[in-house]
């Protein structure tokens, strides 16, 4: 059950002991979502005079930059996820709570969340952090998500994989060699850093990982097509390090196929600039939406949907409601800040030092400003692209550097251990550390086979 807490002036349902956990006389910030903005500003506030409720739909902080390796088996979901109250468990001024928020009541001070067993608890706050992160966008075209899932938690990463170790099992089961095709034909819609990540490891995984361990099909052969609108791959990269990623994932195998977006997917693949492309397994590495934030408050918003900011991160006439990372817009220098996870750790960290100040009455440090460290992406087994400033690297020692930077962001040191270990494993040997097509509904076998009815299965001579 979620822990009420109730907004003032309504009847308080709370034990009295829990009021006292509550920390009750003091300040209360709620942060909305554990994620990297939501953490770093929980984690700014741990010496605040203030009790931090954070609120969370799912009990982990996820490591979304290394989605794309679970869904390709290199590692394993519980290596890129922390549990929050783990993370948290040595900050005593902070209560985590599971539980998802449907509204904000600006008035009367409250989030509205939603657990197992109730709707519309009301949260009291003194001060509110918005976190919420994003979800898929299909640009309007909401019908193409049930053909091509999109990348966004573990649950998602989970399908993903399944859905890609399976293609390879049909195909394997498959005797007619003309339906290898469609099988082992896989699209990626979106050339932005997790379609390129994506392709480059799957080309990885059909050439070293599975290559010696089929019979019947040459997983080599798998058709990878990286489909983008845009006339480059890594759009937000210098055009040296786009040409250079375009000619490590063409090196890989990868059709890049750029200047048409995709006019139809469904159950058969997609069609691309009038032509057909056969597969059945289609991709969505696109679009991201911001959270409904901007509607919970009834506040501007930009175009896609976030919610626009002020230069301290506040909503306008709300200076104690904070927005950040993904779900909040904001323009620095005249252009719009990414939505990557520096600007969300940057923009938590700050809303909750000023916090802290405004509960200390100290004055405030300022307007927020984005410090820019950089960008990475790998493209495939060793080869990454590095830009930072004027430095742009590409091949080894950009993906070294990468590797680096997301072993230290990991949120726990024993994950930074095992991915070290697994990807030292997985560049020596070329295996890959979570393989397991895992139904976690007990059916996806069963629908695999439904899919395709039609199909002869492995003779029993
Ligand atoms: C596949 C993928 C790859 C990426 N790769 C990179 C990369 O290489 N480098 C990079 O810098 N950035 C990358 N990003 C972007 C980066 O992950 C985001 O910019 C960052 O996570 C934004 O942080 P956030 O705190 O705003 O949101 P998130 O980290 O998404 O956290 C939002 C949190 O809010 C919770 N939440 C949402 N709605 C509710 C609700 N209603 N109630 C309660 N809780 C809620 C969610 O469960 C989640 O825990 C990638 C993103 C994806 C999806």
């Amino acid at each position: 059950m979620l822990l009420p807490v109730c907004c003032k002036g309504a009847p308080r349902f709370i034990r009295a002991n829990s009021r006292r956990a509550m920390g009750e006389g003091i300040p209360r910030v709620v942060i909305v979502g554990g994620g990297f903005g939501g953490l770093a500003a929980a984690k700014a506030l741990r010496k605040a005079p203030a009790q931090i409720i954070l609120i969370d739909r799912t009990n982990h902080h996820l490591f979304q930059p290394l989605l794309y390796q679970v869904a390709t088996s290199v590692l394993s979901p519980a290596q890129i996820g922390s549990p929050i109250r783990g993370i948290l468990r040595d900050q005593g001024n902070v209560i985590v709570i599971l539980g998802e928020v449907t509204g904000v009541d600006k008035e009367q001070k409250c989030v509205l969340a939603r657990s197992a067993d109730r709707e519309g608890v009301p949260i009291a706050y003194d001060y509110l952090i918005l976190a919420t992160g994003g979800r898929h966008s299909y640009f309007g075209h909401d019908e193409f998500e049930k053909f091509a899932p999109g990348l966004k938690s573990l649950a998602d990463a989970v399908a993903i994989r399944n859905r890609v170790l399976h293609a390879f099992e049909q195909a394997e089961a498959e005797e007619d060699p003309s339906h290898h095709r469609d099988l082992l034909t896989f699209v990626l819609v979106g050339a932005g850093p997790t379609g390129v990540e994506m392709a480059g490891a799957i080309a990885d995984l059909v050439r070293n990982t599975l290559r010696s361990e089929f019979r019947r099909i040459d997983p080599a052969a798998a058709r990878i097509v990286l489909v983008d609108l845009g006339n480059r791959v890594l759009s937000s990269f210098s055009e040296d390090l786009s040409k250079a990623a375009k000619q490590r994932l063409e090196k890989l195998g990868v059709e890049v196929r750029l200047g048409h977006g995709v006019d139809e997917i469904d159950e058969d693949g997609v069609i691309v600039a009038g032509e057909r492309i056969l597969s059945k397994t289609v991709i969505w590495t696109a679009g991201v939406a911001p959270s409904p934030a901007g509607k919970w408050l009834n506040v501007g918003t930009d175009r896609a949907g976030r919610v626009r900011v002020q230069k301290d991160l506040t909503v306008p006439g709300h200076p104690e409601i904070f927005v950040v990372g993904d779900t909040a817009s904001l323009d620095q220098d005249g252009k719009p800040l990414p939505g990557v996870a520096q600007v969300a750790i940057q923009q938590g960290r700050y809303a909750g030092r000023l916090i802290q100040r405004y509960v200390t009455s100290k004055t405030s440090p300022g307007p927020f400003r984005y410090f820019d460290k950089g960008n990475m992406a790998v493209v495939g087994k060793g080869f990454a692209v590095l830009q930072s400033g004027k430095l742009h690297v590409k091949g080894f020692l950009a993906w070294l550097a990468w590797a680096a930077v997301h072993l230290q962001f990991l949120a726990q040191s024993n994950l930074r251990v095992s991915v070290f270990l697994q990807w030292v494993w997985s560049y020596l040997t070329g295996q890959r550390g979570s393989r397991l097509i895992v139904n976690h509904h007990g059916s996806e076998g069963r629908r695999a086979m439904a899919d395709a009815p039609h199909r002869t299965m492995v003779s029993s001579k």
